[in-house]
């Protein structure tokens, strides 16, 4: 057998001792003689999965028992119409547009009440992350919007917004578990799992009580109104059950490493080796703004196209997949999301090192 490394945006790696655990438990979970994923969501054997896996959750995040955990489908993208949806009491919010994603989300959003962008960092190709210290907040705003760490284009807000005292709404797809977080400071934490934790399928919503309400904009499907999967504690209908098991696992892996701030230590540690390579290189340069970098999404470039495509392709027949960077930006990009070995980082260094000298 062998195993890549793997710098994919999403779906992306996941812990070896988590799928060989899930390996090792498929035919039989447990002695109940079948798997998971032909289990019912109502067995005793599935109650146990994601009542585990939530109080491991709320362990790692140490999340207040004023905020519920729920465990949805759709995607992050089914996000950007639920939380206007429940959200947008007097019709307005307003968005911070640092990428494609919050760009998307505010578009969404638009549908259902009036959007403001109030921050862009759409001049320099979302390089950045704007100033968010004295921001025009809108009186009548019902949250202010963010995408925390920007995938795409390897940004992160490592200090959030002054939202003015009014209610935050993150997407944390790409940094969801990778390093500690103030849970009280969100109104709503939400992310798509195939980032960091775990296989597509799976959304995790992180939602103050106080916003859970049945006063949502008419119309609102009932599959799309957090109450209804609140009251039943993500069991309303069938749940994305496997990916729920395997988010478990990964929680267990994180708290057996250490919990989030040794996440946070080794995910450092990951960037700071390659960041350093990048900004000493003669050929390889980082595209983002030293202050705004991600820990996960490590976008660079040579400058030049075609060594661009040539550099993609060698790394690939090396043995390091996923390092094209996404269509909008060009270029490279790694993501070394937590499950990414620092081994992992370290060979890639080393190639990017052989390739500068080959093509200097
Ligand atoms: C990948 C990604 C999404 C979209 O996730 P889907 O689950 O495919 O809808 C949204 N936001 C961020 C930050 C992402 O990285």
């Amino acid at each position: 057998m062998k195993r890549v490394y793997n710098f994919s945006a999403g779906p992306a790696v996941l812990p070896v001792e988590v799928l060989k655990e899930a390996a090792e438990e498929m035919l039989d979970y447990k002695g109940t003689g079948m798997s998971v994923m032909e289990m019912s969501h109502r067995s005793k054997a599935f109650e146990e999965i994601i009542t585990e896996a939530e109080k491991d959750l709320r362990e790692l995040m140490n999340i207040p028992d004023n905020y519920k955990v729920l465990f949805l489908q759709g995607g992050a993208s089914q996000q950007f119409a639920m939380i206007p949806m429940n959200l947008m009491k007097n019709k307005v919010a307003d968005y911070i547009i640092t990428g494609q994603w919050a760009k998307k989300a505010a578009a969404e959003a638009e549908k259902y009440g009036k959007v403001n962008r109030i921050a862009s960092s759409a001049d320099k190709t979302f390089s950045y992350i704007p100033d968010c210290s004295d921001l025009p907040i809108s009186e009548d705003a019902d949250y202010v919007y963010i995408c925390e760490n920007n995938t795409i284009y390897g940004t992160k807000f490592h200090e959030l917004p002054n939202t003015k005292g009014k209610l935050l709404v993150a997407d944390v797809s790409s940094c969801f578990l990778s390093e500690p977080v103030d849970v009280t400071k969100y109104g709503i934490i939400y992310g798509g799992v195939q980032k960091n934790i775990g296989p597509a399928g799976t959304v995790i919503v992180i939602i103050r009580e106080d916003l859970i309400t049945e006063d949502v904009l008419p119309g609102t499907p009932t599959m799309l109104q957090y109450k209804i999967h609140a009251d039943a504690k993500s069991l309303y209908n069938t749940p994305p059950a496997y990916g729920i098991y395997i988010c478990g696992k990964v929680f267990k892996w994180i708290k057996n490493m250490g919990g989030l701030e040794a996440m946070k230590e080794r995910n450092e540690k990951k960037a700071k080796l390659l960041y350093d390579f990048l900004d000493q290189s003669k050929l390889f340069k980082g595209t983002v703004e030293k202050k705004d970098r991600s820990l996960m999404n490590v976008p660079f470039v040579t400058g030049n196209e075609e060594l661009d495509a040539k550099f993609v392709k060698e790394a690939k027949a090396a043995g390091f997949e996923n390092l094209k960077g996404h269509r909008t930006v060009g270029g490279m990009r790694a993501s070394i999301y937590n499950a990414m070995p620092y081994e992992g980082v370290e060979a890639l260094v080393a190639f990017m090192k052989e390739f500068e000298e080959a093509n200097a």
